[in-house]
């Protein structure tokens, strides 16, 4: 087939003058480049005039093993050629089943059921909804509270945007949302000079406590994000922080709900970031890395215990009402099973922490410059935290968007970052070389440095 040549400006022109882009002042275009992609293979991106660009942030915390990757594209292809798509009410098909089965089984222990949907907000409507039903058919209607941190993130949909916490996402649709009971964050970069990530967890912890203490009666669950609030700037704390939330929801009768849509498939260090607490919750929401990066399916798993209270005569009318067209589709689901296959068949945690262990030492340096607060790091998440004065940790002002122009250096280099605000973060796929690593951060540093002069 012949098709005529395309060029960058061509299309970018076409698709502004068509495509409403997410998350995105649109009148930004007018000045920055909208960017078509042609290709792509394993950590690069290519636009229609062959510059080739770094995806350092896994086009947004999706991508585990590269574009294209072969195993998972020839999964695909014979998924393609047998079932695209089934309804999963009264049917199923081998890739849900098996998908199922063994995500119960490389999940911590007593999640043994798995509902699924189809993008991580679905996933936390889902949990919301599934733990309220659970408490009404446990004759407890009066629980109709769920317990959330400050600077948390669990997607956009109504729901879900009510019990996150990231005012840039939440204020403007306040008016629509639920209430919610909100706690301040383990969040370490608050912690004291001299005081340890676990300390100063721990110390947060209190806060937690004080509200279960106080609404336990009304609240059907805590929702967290373990260990990074990706969206909320990338802010890390301490596995400690779980574990006495574990024991807390337990002796005060509530739900944990661990939302591991961006932390979990390895990204913390550990195939799951519950597992670096020991704590198993009563939800887990999965979505993002589940299918490698290539199509949208999210799955919450939960305890047998809850599937049983929803279990019962069909007029009892106690059945979990939830359906989303494309649950568990078949080719999302058989890419996240070529996903977990390659977990299975290479030591993908071990050489990951080799990969970490190298980001770090990439990035040791920026530890120094006046401009930086903080570089924080887990397992695959590194995240260059700027601010006005290093002292103060002054940041600057939202206003000035020093963080676009680290995008912009990075994208004249041929690097994809995408700054959440002032933090600059890595969070790539797993088959980044360390030659790669030395590129990014290079180009970060040049960028950051680009940014913080005025
Ligand atoms: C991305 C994300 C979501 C929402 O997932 P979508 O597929 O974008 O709806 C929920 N929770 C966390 C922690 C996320 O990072």
């Amino acid at each position: 087939m012949n098709r005529p040549i395309q060029h960058n400006a061509d299309l970018a022109a076409r698709d502004l003058s068509v495509v409403w882009h997410p998350c995105t002042q649109m009148k930004d275009h007018e000045s920055l480049p909208m960017i078509p992609i042609r290709r792509g293979e394993g950590i690069w991106l290519e636009d229609f005039e062959g510059n080739r660009y770094m995806d350092a942030i896994s086009s947004w915390w999706v991508n585990l093993f590269g574009h294209c990757n072969p195993h998972i594209n020839a999964a695909l292809t014979e998924q393609l050629n047998t079932l695209e798509h089934t309804l999963l009410a009264g049917f199923t098909h081998p890739a849900a089943i098996e998908l199922a089965e063994k995500l119960v089984s490389v999940t911590p222990p007593g999640l043994d059921r798995c509902f699924f949907a189809d993008n991580g907000s679905s996933a936390i409507e889902v949990a919301l909804k599934m733990s309220f039903h659970y408490w009404l058919n446990q004759g407890e209607p009066g629980r109709t509270k769920f317990i959330t941190l400050e600077n948390s993130y669990h997607g956009e949909t109504l729901g879900a945007l009510a019990v996150g916490n990231v005012e840039l996402y939440r204020d403007t649709y306040g008016p629509l949302l639920m209430e919610t009971i909100r706690v301040p964050s383990p969040d370490c970069f608050l912690r004291e000079q001299g005081e340890s990530c676990a300390d100063y967890s721990r110390r947060a912890f209190s806060h937690m406590e004080n509200a279960l203490e106080k609404h336990a009666g009304v609240v059907c669950a805590v929702i967290v994000e373990p260990l990074v609030q990706c969206a909320g700037s990338m802010r890390m704390y301490d596995p400690v922080y779980l574990s006495l939330l574990r024991e807390a929801c337990d002796r005060h009768n509530v739900h944990l709900i661990a939302d591991e849509i961006a932390v979990g498939f390895g990204r913390t260090g550990t195939l799951f970031a519950c597992e670096q607490a020991g704590i198993s919750p009563d939800f887990m929401c999965l979505s993002k890395g589940l299918t490698g990066g290539y199509l949208p399916l999210s799955t919450v798993l939960t305890r047998d215990v809850v599937y049983q209270a929803f279990y019962d005569d069909y007029e009892k009318l106690s059945a979990f009402l939830h359906s989303h067209s494309y649950t568990g589709n078949a080719l999302a689901c058989r890419a996240a099973l070529a996903t977990l296959e390659i977990f299975s068949g290479q030591d993908v945690i071990g050489q990951n922490h080799e990969l970490a262990r190298y980001m770090a030492n990439a990035t040791a340096h920026f530890q120094e410059h006046p401009n930086v607060a903080e570089v924080r790091q887990t397992g695959m998440i590194l995240a260059i935290e700027l601010v006005k004065d290093r002292k103060t940790r002054e940041p600057y002002a939202w206003q000035e968007r020093r963080g676009l122009k680290v995008y912009r250096h990075g994208l004249e280099c041929g690097v994809l970052l995408r700054p959440l605000g002032n933090v600059v973060y890595f969070m790539p796929p797993y088959v980044i070389s360390k030659d790669e690593i030395d590129t990014l951060a290079r180009v970060a540093w040049e960028g950051i440095l680009k940014a913080v002069t005025d």
